[in-house]
């Protein structure tokens, strides 16, 4: 069943509700219950969902766990999952136009971005994982027990995994997490947001062509505190990865503690951006420009605190007003569009609240502050802000909107600029521009966050990711994310 007729979406997937998919069929939930999805560009309906409860959670785990205990999936070695995988990237490039639609009119990505960066960059990712698929090996030892043995470790997937993703990277989360599990052996429950289920429900059909078997994949539609929090708490999942807000996070931890399942946590930020003044110029505007901007500022890894050396603050600041002035803020799938609107109404409120807020706190909006007008739609102009305090909540939280604070520092005292750029509750990712290749290396190691990325460096799947301090627990993405799907096993054998 395609999703889409010269270009547009096909009508199907407006006049029926999508499925959920158990055990390799196409079933209806047991609530009854659907959940319309609304295109971020112009507030109209354009799909329905099923609202999955426990009860469809319950028949997903229990097809996952069959197809992890006796199934054929069980009979893979790496190799052939590797095959598999490949085989399911190969389908998905051939559809990719298809899935870049449905992520720009269900998330509001731009097109080209959703085409290039989300579809067929994850899919890379997919072929990546399926790298590792073969190459999970473990050790030998020499014990310490002056006694003929035989000792050796060996890497197994852990089981049962459930997979729960967020909004703003749906099928890109989905294909990374998945891509990992898939390569450690596992089976898996994947929740999608119920704001953004479209593209990773087509792939679930892609899934089926590719020939892995029934119940290696199952995806069940629904409300966080339905849906997810089943999965969370069941006994049968043997680990969750979990990517979203700090709160969901921490009551995930709560849930795990049911039978000890093993828990990866990507989690919020607040990240800082420290522009030194030899930095070059273009690269900093550039680079901080897109580090609050990108995704209409909805990344978890935003720059969303920028500190500029005073001795440029005013030629920078006006530079980067400038810029984010330019970007174009359209509807998802009209040409030239650079940023689209955020996801939905509420998030649309929640960031022009923090815009208010910190204004009546006394901060100062250098360019930007409030809705795009755009019909329907839930854009917000980009927006900078100036003269915040470190104990403003627009300085604190995480706000999820293309919105970022600047502040002048004033000497090149490294350890003082890291206490400022560390004061944060959060750890996920940091941004530093200068031409010192030393004082780049000694903020690197002052800075306590998972990843610091200089003079633009840009994220990539081969590297670990994830939070220090409330960003998160564990790492995904490189051998570490394959290796969090894996339980180590250690063989003594007497000769
Ligand atoms: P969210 O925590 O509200 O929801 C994330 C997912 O969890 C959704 O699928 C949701 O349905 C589900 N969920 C909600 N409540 C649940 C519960 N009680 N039990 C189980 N599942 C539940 O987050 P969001 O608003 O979708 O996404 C934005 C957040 O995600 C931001 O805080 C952002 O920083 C974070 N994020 C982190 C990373 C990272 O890698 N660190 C990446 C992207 C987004």
């Amino acid at each position: 069943m395609a999703w889409t007729k010269n270009g547009n979406l096909a009508s199907d997937i407006y006049d029926n509700p999508r499925m959920l998919l158990i055990g390799g069929q196409w079933v209806a939930c047991s609530t009854g219950q659907t959940i319309p999805v609304l295109d971020p560009s112009t507030g109209r309906q354009v799909a329905t969902l099923q609202r999955g409860g426990a009860e469809d959670v319950d028949m997903a785990v229990a097809a996952a766990r069959k197809a992890f205990e006796t199934g054929p999936w069980r009979q893979c070695n790496g190799v052939m999952r590797e095959q598999m995988m490949r085989r399911l990237a190969d389908i998905m490039e051939a559809h990719c136009d298809e899935l870049a639609l449905l992520e720009a009119i269900d998330g509001g990505k731009p097109i080209a971005v959703a085409r290039q960066v989300d579809v067929l960059g994850n899919i890379a990712r997919l072929r990546y994982a399926a790298g590792w698929a073969p190459r999970l090996i473990g050790d030998s030892f020499e014990p310490a027990i002056n006694a003929p043995m035989h000792c050796f470790s060996t890497r197994e997937a852990i089981g049962v995994a459930g997979l729960i993703v967020p909004w703003n990277f749906p099928l890109g989360m989905a294909i990374s997490k998945m891509a990992d599990a898939l390569a450690a052996g596992c089976t898996m429950v994947l929740k999608p947001s119920e704001l953004t289920s479209l593209a990773t429900l087509r792939m679930g059909e892609l899934i089926g062509q590719a020939g892995f078997p029934d119940g290696v994949v199952n995806i069940v539609t629904g409300f966080g505190a339905e849906a997810g929090q089943a999965l969370a708490d069941h006994r049968d999942v043997d680990k969750l990865s979990f990517t979203g807000s700090t709160a969901v996070g921490k009551r995930l931890l709560q849930a795990a503690t049911g039978n000890l399942k093993r828990l990866t946590l990507e989690l919020g930020g607040k990240s800082p951006a420290i522009v030194f003044a030899d930095a070059d110029s273009d690269v900093s505007v550039r680079g901080v420009l897109r580090n609050f901007t990108y995704n209409s500022g909805q990344i978890c890894a935003a720059g969303s605190r920028v500190f500029v050396h005073r001795s440029i603050y005013d030629s920078f600041t006006d530079r980067l007003a400038k810029a984010a002035d330019g970007i174009r803020v359209g509807p998802a799938t009209a040409t030239g569009t650079e940023m689209g609107p955020l996801i939905s109404r509420s998030q649309q409120d929640r960031v022009n609240g923090y815009i208010a807020g910190g204004v009546a706190d006394g901060a100062q909006i250098v360019t930007g502050g409030g809705h795009a007008a755009q019909d329907g739609g839930y854009f917000i102009r980009p927006t900078i802000l100036a003269n915040s305090r470190a104990n403003m909540a627009i300085r604190k939280e995480e706000i999820f909107g293309p919105v970022a604070t600047i502040s002048p520092f004033d000497d090149d005292d490294l350890v003082a600029i890291a206490a400022e750029a560390n004061d944060t509750e959060y750890g996920l990712s940091a941004f530093i521009y200068t031409r010192n290749l030393s004082k780049a290396h000694q903020m690197a190691r002052l800075i306590r966050a998972g990843t610091v990325r200089v003079n633009g460096a840009g994220l990539d799947y081969t590297m670990p990711f994830g939070g220090y301090k409330q960003s998160g627990w564990g790492r995904e993405n490189g051998q570490e994310g394959v290796l969090s799907f894996t339980e180590l096993k250690t063989v003594m054998m007497a000769l």
